[in-house]
């Protein structure tokens, strides 16, 4: 019998898990993952990548969340899939629903109208998640031991090995916000997030951060460009987001409605967010080789990519007309 161990546990210890459960992370920090049970898969392949690029070497914890519960199934997998602890938390039904202040009416109306002309255009679910995204994920119980955080979604890939630790590298330069990849936003899905942003602003003009980068998401013509960070791969403080100015930008966007009578994405939120409230020398460009369907960042330094990495450097999304990068980089 060539079995790696008699038992699923002896696996998990002995071969992935490290031997000392005590031990000390660098960083408070946790992978976070929402996902579907449906997604296992897509899911395994994702963190067993990770796991290899990155984090074998350090195994911080992950925690996945849900808005309903995991199987048994998908937690095992899991188990066996990562390096690190294994948190699995339900996301409660408040935050994960139309808020009472919404005429469902009018909800089902705009979805109905935006149907197939953007994607998710007619999906509830989708906004849903959006919405918790941008409200909610960050007040989890299970990410009260942690100040930083990494998202991670089911199916993408990192293309490069990772020889340093993104987390220790957020603390020792000050960094807030850290993104791989940027775009601009389909405009039918935030017709009004622009002006309510401004409206917003004109209310809490104490939470504005003086050399704020909000010329970096702003037209010649003084409306929204539509740049965003694309926000399936963050790493950011759990406390910027846990901020008074962060909670009160989301109370006023969500008591304004667009997440479902618009389409309004956690990605333009919280771009918007790092935008009026953070500088420049606060948000990091992670060149980090990462694929996320149908963009990709991939480094480009030659060495480095022909030691490290399985992407094509000319494809990444840096050289595309419709990244915001290189613009952020110039700022
Ligand atoms: P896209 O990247 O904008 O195309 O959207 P995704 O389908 O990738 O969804 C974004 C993230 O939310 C992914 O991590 C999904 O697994 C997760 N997600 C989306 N919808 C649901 C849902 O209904 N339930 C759960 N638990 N997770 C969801
Ligand atoms: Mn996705």
């Amino acid at each position: 019998r060539h079995a790696l161990a008699s038992s699923p546990n002896q696996i998990r210890d002995s071969r992935l898990k490290p031997a000392n459960s005590n031990r000390v992370l660098p960083v408070r920090a946790a992978f976070v993952i929402l996902v579907r049970n449906s997604e296992l898969h897509e899911l395994r392949a994702t963190v067993r990548q990770l796991e290899d690029q990155f984090n074998s070497r350090y195994h911080y914890p992950y925690v996945f969340l849900n808005n309903e519960p995991f199987t048994e199934e998908f937690k095992q997998a899991m188990e066996w899939a990562a390096s690190g602890d294994c948190h699995f938390g339900l996301v409660p039904y408040h935050q994960w629903s139309m808020p009472p202040w919404i005429d469902r009416v009018r909800a089902k109306w705009a979805m109905t109208m935006m149907g197939d002309r953007v994607p998710y255009g007619d999906s509830e679910s989708y906004r849903r998640m959006c919405r918790f995204e941008s409200g909610f994920f960050f007040r989890h119980p299970l990410l009260d031991d942690f100040d930083y955080y990494w998202r991670v979604e089911p199916g993408v890939e990192f293309t490069c090995t990772i020889p340093y630790d993104p987390f220790q590298y957020m603390v020792d330069n000050k960094k807030v916000y850290g993104f791989t990849i940027s775009l601009r936003e389909f405009p039918a899905t935030v017709r009004t997030l622009w002006q309510t942003t401004n409206a917003f602003m004109a209310a809490y003009p104490d939470y504005i951060t003086p050399n704020n980068t909000l010329q970096w998401a702003t037209a010649a013509d003084g409306t929204y460009n539509m740049c965003h960070f694309w926000s399936n791969f963050e790493i950011a403080s759990l406390g910027f987001f846990r901020s008074p100015a962060y909670t009160a930008y989301f109370d006023f966007l969500d008591r304004a409605g667009g997440f479902f009578l618009e389409r309004w994405g956690d990605a333009p939120v919280h771009s918007l967010a790092v935008a009026m409230f953070l500088n420049k020398t606060q948000v990091h460009y992670f060149d980090i080789g990462y694929f996320h369907n149908p963009f990709q960042n991939c480094p480009n330094d030659p060495e480095f990519n022909e030691n490290y990495c399985f992407c094509h450097a000319n494809r990444s999304m840096i050289h595309n007309l419709d990244s915001c990068t290189k613009a952020w980089l110039n700022l």
